[in-house]
């Protein structure tokens, strides 16, 4: 079923992975790639404090929090992408809603 990919980003999707990206970032795993203080975007050092987990395939799209899909960001790179995603997503919402509503 090609409704497969809809599902991706089902609430349910999107609830797992949040949970599984709460355990991935108490992780052994999570405090080493913050170690360094480098955020994956612009390259510069931070604070680990100042360092979020950011998810390169958002969870709203499908993304999932496994280890290939999670990098150091800082704040502003954080943000900075939200926001366009956001825009993306909007955009991509409105586009599978209209194929889902008018078949
Ligand atoms: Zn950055």
């Amino acid at each position: 079923m090609n409704d497969f990919f809809y599902h991706a980003a089902s609430d349910e999707h999107k609830r797992k992975e949040r949970a599984k990206a709460r355990e991935l970032r108490a992780s052994q795993w999570w405090r080493q790639q913050i170690g360094p203080g480098i955020c994956h975007h612009c390259g510069e050092k931070f604070d680990k404090k100042e360092l979020t987990m950011d998810h390169l395939t958002p969870v709203a799209r499908g993304g999932g929090s496994t280890k290939n899909n999670v990098v150091p960001s800082c704040k502003a790179c954080n943000t900075k992408r939200g926001a366009k995603m956001d825009v993306e997503l909007n955009g991509y919402l409105e586009t599978s809603v209209r194929n889902t509503t008018t078949q």
